[in-house]
């Protein structure tokens, strides 16, 4: 005897209605134009492990943001080199004024102007820093613990393999916010994509976060 089943994922009324309900988020990604790069007055906190001398790294920095200004093409969202995320003036006033939440902005320090770059002619700086949290990502995106160190902490993930899903029960609801896994991939919610698309804010790309691609020539670890 056959049955006709029909399967859920065949029901195209409510794949819409699935598809309607779901909240999105982005990847706000900054790094297709750069403008600065960080100098060497930019220190770190230094970490060392008792019992494994490779876990040696830099952790946190310790001073605020000091920068060479390299090109004259200033954008309103860009990253140095090591992904420190700098914004102008303008558009913090924007984040502001739409009283987004879930980051900070320190002082930026410019140290040089490459030959050529008036310093009247680019505005003030910020460094953007986030602050809102993810929690884990959702277990569905295939990020595992590849090791962990109880020693120093050290913990290295694997490439998430779905992107990067935001599970919505440890999300704190911030506009702006990261994933304890990939805390440099800024992750942002519809209402702040859609305040950074109105005021036109430049060099800002969105991506889906549950459609990020692991880049292609970048080893897995
Ligand atoms: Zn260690």
């Amino acid at each position: 005897m056959h049955q006709k089943l029909i399967s859920f994922s065949s029901c195209i009324e409510c794949e819409i209605d699935l598809e309607f309900n779901m909240t999105h988020f982005y990847e706000l990604n900054c790094s297709a134009r750069t403008f600065a790069e960080g100098t060497e007055d930019n220190d770190f906190e230094g970490i060392v492990c008792p019992i494994e001398p490779r876990h040696r790294r830099a952790g946190r920095r310790v001073t605020d943001l000091h920068i060479d200004i390299v090109s004259k093409s200033i954008v309103d969202f860009s990253t140095t080199f090591i992904a420190d995320v700098l914004i102008t003036d303008k558009a913090l006033n924007v984040l502001e004024n739409a009283q987004l939440t879930g980051f900070i902005v320190k002082p930026v320090h410019i140290h040089k102007y490459r030959k050529g770059i008036d310093p009247a002619a680019v505005p003030k700086l910020w460094e953007f820093i986030v602050t809102g949290k993810g929690g884990h990502a959702h277990a569905d995106s295939g990020i595992v613990v590849k090791s962990k160190c109880e020693a120093c902490g050290r913990i290295r993930y694997s490439a998430y393999e779905n992107g990067i899903i935001v599970d919505e029960t440890t999300y704190d609801g911030s506009d702006f916010f990261t994933v304890t896994e990939y805390p440099k991939h800024i992750l942002v919610n519809q209402r702040a994509k859609s305040v950074i698309e109105e005021h036109s804010l430049s060099n800002t790309q969105f991506i889906e976060s549950s459609h990020l691609v692991w880049p292609e020539g970048v080893i897995k670890p």
